[in-house]
């Protein structure tokens, strides 16, 4: 009998613990360890901050779902790793505390066999000086109730722009190393469209503000990719995006400090500038939730399990930005001191920035960071249950099931306005998200055919189609397990 612990209930803990359910007789304990009482499906909370859907369209609650699986559910939080147990306890566990109910504040030694640690990220507001969501006009939709309360900022400035205000929107990222701005680009689409619907399109500037040195970089180093029958690179189409809507971009932005309607930035010419704005939606940098790990005698270990995000089997060998390669990049996302412990989804330490990393001329680093999205988030828990159903099936070590952000694609698909015929989407399909310069030398590392990018209603669509499928599968209801990561 072994005991599997899944720290997390996002995309990947959700899908490595439905996995592992499924596929493991109950005799096998699976417990997943989460604060939230709710699985959120994450890309969707774009919709929720234009009010076009609530926070109950794309969640739902976990524990009777868990329950009904028999999934042990503790919603409960880590605090610290205990890879080899303690004087008095054995067996490896993890620290955690319980948020909810009777035992909130309670903490519990949580003893596995497989620990599955996919925790994502922490939304680091605290990184950039008065960055925090809901305060000084900035907001966030990082999770649906941020993306609830920008939603009701933006509904009462509609409101005075309709009485004849005049305002000036921010959407971007908030600081000189965050990810994610492809959800930021799908924001600021939805509410330029939303400010059209209203019919006070007039009434507003919209800027995008963001750390990246070309438009549609992504994180990504940008992308050559075919469009129709004509081949484009990213920012070409991005900046087409943006003039045919109205939008003003400002690049290679490192926002340090936001106040009540004024943004603080250094560009890479290290000039400080300042932004004014009645509405920001800029996303924070993400980091490692500084979880601490201690070995059976108590000493620090911290440094095996983590480098700032979970260590994993990725090369992290410092080297210049020409010398990293594809092969760097992680496959079984297993904890090199460690092996029954792995990281997949946003939870593993990357080993480079995809981006080629810039600094200002004051020497401040503006690079965005390599994009997890939710694709790869699921194929990599998947492939990470599957890894640990055959060790306990086969008392096996050996690793079949592997996948690298080097032969995986991401699919961006940008809605940009809600509903079946006034949508339309922006899709960015990616494939591999890490760029293979041996492979693809004349292609810029990626695969053209099935890098590609399509305006129109039918990504719209996708889009829509991929929240219900996504929901459906999420709460495990008949033959979820044909729906794809
Ligand atoms: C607004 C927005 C839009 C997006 N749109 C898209 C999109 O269109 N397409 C796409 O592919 N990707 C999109 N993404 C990215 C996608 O959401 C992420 O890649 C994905 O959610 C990562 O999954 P994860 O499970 O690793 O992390 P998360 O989904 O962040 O899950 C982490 C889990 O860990 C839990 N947790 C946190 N701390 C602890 C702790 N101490 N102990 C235990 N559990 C803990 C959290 O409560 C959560 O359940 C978007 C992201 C954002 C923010």
């Amino acid at each position: 009998m072994s005991k599997i612990v899944v720290l997390g209930a996002g995309i990947a803990g959700h899908v490595a613990a439905s996995h592992l359910r499924r596929k493991l007789s109950k005799e096998h304990e699976v417990v997943v360890v989460s604060p939230n009482s709710n699985y959120q499906w994450i890309p969707s909370n774009i919709w929720v901050g234009i009010g076009r859907m609530k926070p109950k369209d794309i969640l739902f609650p976990l524990a009777p779902l868990y329950k009904k699986k028999q999934i042990d559910y503790k919603q409960a939080k880590a605090i610290s790793f205990h890879p080899e147990g303690d004087n008095n306890e054995p067996r490896p566990y993890v620290l955690a505390e319980y948020v909810d109910g009777d035992e909130k504040g309670t903490t519990e030694k949580v003893t596995y066999d497989y620990l599955i640690n996919a925790t994502g990220p922490k939304l680091n507001f605290e990184g950039t000086e008065g960055l925090s969501p809901g305060k000084n006009k900035a907001h966030s939709v990082c999770t649906y109730t941020h993306a609830q309360e920008a939603w009701i900022a933006l509904e009462g400035l509609i409101k005075q722009m309709k009485e004849g205000k005049k305002i000036k929107i921010l959407i971007g990222t908030g600081h000189a190393k965050s990810t994610c701005q492809g959800a930021a680009f799908e924001y600021i689409l939805n509410v330029e469209q939303e400010l059209r619907r209203h019919k006070v399109r007039d009434m507003a500037e919209i800027t995008w503000i963001s750390n990246e040195y070309h438009l549609g970089d992504f994180g990504m180093d940008g992308m050559l990719m075919s469009y129709g029958s004509n081949i484009m690179k990213s920012n070409e189409m991005v900046e087409m995006i943006f003039e045919d809507r109205g939008i003003n971009w400002i690049l290679g932005a490192a926002v340090n400090k936001v106040e009540d309607g004024l943004v603080h930035y250094e560009n890479l010419d290290g000039d400080h500038k300042q932004k004014t704005y009645d509405f920001a939606m800029l996303i924070p940098a993400f980091s490692g939730h500084g979880f601490k790990a201690y070995n059976k005698e108590g000493a620090d270990i911290t440094d095996k399990l983590f480098r700032g995000f979970m260590i994993v089997d990725a090369d992290y060998t410092p080297k210049p930005y020409e010398e990293w390669s594809v092969q760097d990049w992680p496959e079984t996302y297993q904890n090199p001191s460690y092996p029954n412990i792995f990281a997949p989804g946003i939870a593993f330490a990357p080993p480079h920035s995809i981006s080629k990393p810039r600094k200002s001329k004051n020497g401040t680093d503006i690079t965005p960071a390599p994009p997890r999205t939710g694709m790869p988030s699921g194929i990599t828990a998947k492939l990470v249950a599957d890894n640990i159903i055959d060790m306990i099936k086969h008392s096996s070590n050996k690793m079949h099931h592997k996948g690298s952000m080097g032969n995986m694609g991401a699919a961006c698909i940008a809605s940009a306005g809600f509903g079946m015929t006034k949508g339309s989407g922006v899709s960015i399909t990616t494939f591999p998200i890490v760029p293979d310069y041996n492979k693809y030398p004349d292609t810029q590392g990626r695969k053209l055919g099935k890098t590609f990018g399509t305006i129109g209603l039918a990504g719209h669509w996708l889009k829509l189609a991929l929240h219900y499928a996504f929901i459906y599968k999420a709460k495990m209801k008949p033959f979820w397990w044909l729906i794809p990561e």
